[in-house]
């Protein structure tokens, strides 16, 4: 049997789906495809863009400038979803909240890509299982927002490619011209992630080195020592049934996504290919808790697109809603297309899930199952930090593993916020992160991240969970 790095390994460059894009706008097939529909719609959280003749022209540009991704990953990455689906592979979504145009560095992106690549391994691990990579990168700029102003009664930060984080009030106007930024920053990361994943990067061995070192600096390493050596007995056979030279031990596929939440970007980024509608601004493109009316913009632009989707489901949600997102989004019923993304907080997962996942497993919708265990665990700390609990965090992940096991339903995957460096945004974990220690390295743009080590020891806990 081959292992998962071997069928997750990087897609051939000059593969067959390359020659099926076409990067040219036809708009009588674009019109047939209904791709602008959604203008005509009820829109929640609109930039409030300053000038929309200037939104006109930028949106031109994107229109015909190269993609960031190509159709036929679009499609493989549909095709892995599905594996998911039933059951025979994992998904692992992470990255920030909010990329910025300061952080969209080298160091930043390799410090979370070799984050999500080390949880990889470890849930590889314990799943038994392939797991499928999808980075919140190469896009992730925009952010919906509760409240149009911020505490400062500052117009409310939208994302870099809506806004400047900066607190004044010409920072916080939304420029148009920066969503050509955004396309740029984004090319650029994925041309350089492309390139260090290929060149060794995601080396199985060196990948389980960095784990290894996690667990000796660890304060609670001792914990999830026994795991760490199994896998290193686990590579040892590898290399004992001589597969260490082969390219696929030391290549990954990483895949990119976003919120679709500036429809304007993402449908400049859409390319008709075989016919297809492909939203080529990233490989999965997800609509968020705030925008899923099943009316409105959001929901019809993305229904029309041939990319796996997902959608954010707070504990709002009724088991109704979920099945008209399932009618409407995926209506041929083709698995690995449609991703049920659930942000229930940890005080409401074991209620409010089972309903929804009950109902849709009755009428036969086929969906992968991912909990989000960050965006219904966000509270203020006493010194006035947006933050989370990691007990909190792994409770909710406890839950959602509960109720799909009662279900006998596959708990399809994590959608986690991280960041690979060393910040302060959580609370808790081995390092007992505690309020005060929040001001030291509080960097995110928006929500709170696990840094590298609790994002470690999140992979390890869900490791021993998925073991039973
Ligand atoms: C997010 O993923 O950053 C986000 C805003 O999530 P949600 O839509 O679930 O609140
Ligand atoms: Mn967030």
């Amino acid at each position: 049997m081959r292992h998962e790095w071997h069928q997750l390994s990087h897609p051939a460059v000059g593969g067959p789906g390359l020659q099926t894009s076409r990067p040219t706008v036809d708009s009588a097939e674009d019109a047939a495809l209904g791709l602008d529909r959604w203008r005509d719609l009820p829109r929640q959280q609109i930039p409030p863009w300053s000038d929309r003749a200037k939104v006109a022209e930028v949106c031109k540009v994107l229109d015909t400038v190269p993609s960031v991704v190509a159709p036929y990953e679009v499609d493989q990455l549909r095709q892995r979803l599905a594996l998911v689906c039933e059951g025979k592979a994992f998904l692992l979504q992470g990255g920030d909240c909010a990329e910025t145009f300061a952080d969209n560095t080298e160091s930043h992106l390799l410090a979370n890509a070799r984050t999500l690549l080390q949880m990889a391994i470890v849930l590889t691990y314990g799943a038994s299982l392939p797991v499928v990579k999808v980075a919140r990168v190469a896009g992730q700029y925009t952010k919906p927002r509760s409240l149009p102003t911020d505490a400062r009664g500052l117009p409310a930060y939208r994302g870099d490619m809506i806004n400047s984080l900066e607190a004044t009030p010409e920072a916080r106007v939304a420029d148009p011209q920066r969503m050509i930024r955004a396309y740029a920053n984004s090319a650029a990361a994925m041309n350089m992630l492309r390139a260090y994943l290929a060149g060794g990067l995601a080396d199985l061995h060196a990948v389980h080195d960095w784990n290894k070192d996690f667990v000796k600096r660890s304060p609670a390493g001792e914990r999830y020592e026994a795991i760490a050596r199994e896998i290193d007995r686990a590579i040892a056979f590898i290399r004992a049934c001589g597969m260490t030279d082969d390219e696929a031990l030391r290549t990954v596929t990483l895949y990119c996504s976003h919120e679709a939440l500036a429809l304007e970007y993402d449908r400049a980024l859409t390319r008709v290919s075989g016919g297809r509608a492909y939203g080529l601004s990233g490989h999965f493109l997800w609509i968020g808790e705030r925008t899923r009316q099943i009316d409105g913009a959001h929901i019809d632009f993305i229904s029309r697109i041939a990319n796996p989707i997902g959608v954010k489901l707070g504990p709002t949600t009724t088991p109704d809603e979920a099945i008209e997102l399932c009618e409407k989004l995926n209506p041929d019923n083709i698995p690995g297309r449609l991703t049920l993304i659930s942000r229930m907080g940890n005080h409401l997962v074991r209620d409010a899930l089972p309903p929804i996942v009950a109902k849709v497993t009755a009428s036969g919708a086929k969906v992968v199952w991912q909990c989000d265990p960050m965006h219904g665990n966000t509270h203020e700390s006493s010194n006035g930090y947006k933050t989370r609990h990691f007990d909190r965090i792994v409770d909710e992940v406890l839950g959602y593993f509960e109720v799909h096991r009662n279900l006998e339903t596959h708990p399809g995957g994590l959608h986690v916020e991280l960041t690979g460096e060393d910040v302060t945004e959580c609370l808790g974990g081995a390092q007992g992160i505690e309020d005060l220690d929040l001001p030291g390295r509080y960097e995110t743009a928006c929500d709170p991240r696990l840094n590298t080590q609790q994002s470690l020891e999140l992979a390890f806990l869900v490791a021993e969970m998925l073991r039973g």
